[in-house]
């Protein structure tokens, strides 16, 4: 990244961590293939089950419990099936019960029959509404579902009630599918705390490389039928010669993440972020203020703006923030979180979305809140039609 950059968007993707790089170059002058049983061949198996172990650490899971996949949108379809099972879920799982705000990765339900899928609102704040949940639960006889439910969504940082919604759902015979992918390296999550039976998370969100991503059960969930079949590589539930370079990356970034991302540092960046903001602007919302939320996450409008003018303009000025969900960016349409929450057309269109990582410094807090106040002055505020 170029030295006069400012990036401030590691919910999109984060820049590669050096020890990141380092194993990826490292794996990259192996020659074996780690099913082979030669020497060259051990030696990459060793790449991927020491990745393994680090993966697995990020959520208190052992190496056995972590499937590699080429990303979290590969995982979430691996996940997301009828046929996941556990001992306290036997009787088959019929319905897929998802939360509003779940990124695209999740929403469309993958291995589940469209009419087999019902989605669940939020409140205000873009918290899971739990008697929404407790309801759609009940319906349908009881029948057993599997929830999927974020631990932290990707445009406005805000943290779900894992424990509280897994325990509705355990009590009813389901199952808990969570993605995990903003959470990971930035809040401390254990599977076996927070009752998630199965996760999925990608490499390229905690400074790893983009393109590797896995999936982790919590011990006794069956995974059901692998969506790429072939060689039978991680344990049949995904085949396909590994990508030991890519897996050899996430594992580093994952055990860097661990170590070094305590949120007192990100949360100072978010208190100076926020402070300056409403010095800036008096009238800008924070979206899920009033909720938990992660520790570099703020996504917040002044009404009446127009986030991609404000975008452009940073990005003239050198900075890299998003508007709404940049995971598919390019397209710009109104954010589905934004509106599942409430939130009006006068704000949803200048919503900007600020997320920190590894390399950011209060320096770059300081430079966006220059270039943010300079660019409003310039917008001047002018109304612009709410439906355009
Ligand atoms: N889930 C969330 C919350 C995300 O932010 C993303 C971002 O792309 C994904 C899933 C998909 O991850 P991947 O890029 O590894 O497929």
């Amino acid at each position: 990244m170029s030295a006069s950059r400012c990036y401030l968007d590691y919910n999109a993707t984060s820049p590669l961590r050096l020890s990141a790089r380092e194993a990826c170059v490292a794996a990259l002058d192996l020659a074996g293939n780690a099913s082979s049983i030669h020497r060259e061949g051990r030696e990459a198996r060793r790449f991927i089950e020491d990745a393994r172990r680090r993966v697995g650490g990020l959520f208190a899971a052992a190496p056995e419990q972590v499937v590699f996949t080429s990303g979290a949108t590969e995982a979430a379809n691996l996940m997301l099936t009828p046929e996941l099972a556990s001992p306290t879920a036997p009787r088959g799982i019929r319905r897929l019960l998802v939360q509003a705000t779940e990124h695209s990765a999740v929403l469309r339900g993958h291995r589940f029959a469209p009419d087999a899928v019902t989605l669940l609102r939020v409140r205000p704040d873009g918290v899971i509404d739990l008697t929404g949940l407790a309801e759609a639960l009940a319906s349908d006889g009881g029948s057993p579902a599997l929830l999927a439910l974020q631990a932290a969504n990707n445009e406005t940082g805000v943290l779900q009630p894992l424990r509280e919604a897994a325990d509705l759902v355990h009590a009813s015979g389901g199952l808990v599918a969570c993605d995990a992918v903003q959470v990971a390296g930035r809040v401390a999550v254990s599977l076996a705390d927070t009752g998630v039976d199965v996760a999925c998370l990608s490499g390229h969100k905690l400074g790893g490389p983009q393109g590797t991503g896995a999936v982790v059960l919590r011990k006794g969930i069956v995974l059901g039928p692998a969506v790429l079949r072939g060689g039978g590589q991680e344990r049949g539930s995904r085949s396909g010669t590994e990508n030991v370079a890519g897996i050899a990356g996430f594992g580093a970034a994952a055990a860097e993440a661990g170590e070094t991302d305590g949120t007192g540092r990100l949360s100072e960046l978010q208190k100076l972020l926020e402070k300056g903001l409403a010095d800036v602007a008096a009238d800008v919302v924070v979206f899920g203020a009033a909720a938990p939320r992660l520790p570099n996450t703020t996504c917040f409008a002044v009404p009446h703006t127009s986030a991609e003018v404000l975008l452009i303009a940073l990005d003239l000025a050198g900075i890299a923030v998003s508007t709404g969900s940049a995971c598919s960016s390019g397209k710009v349409s109104r954010s589905h979180v934004l509106e599942a929450m409430g939130v009006g057309p006068h704000l949803s269109q200048g919503a900007l979305r600020v997320s920190t990582g590894w390399a950011s410094t209060t320096d770059d807090i300081a430079r966006f809140l220059d270039a943010f106040g300079a660019a409003l002055r310039r917008m001047h505020k002018r109304p612009f039609a709410a439906a355009a």
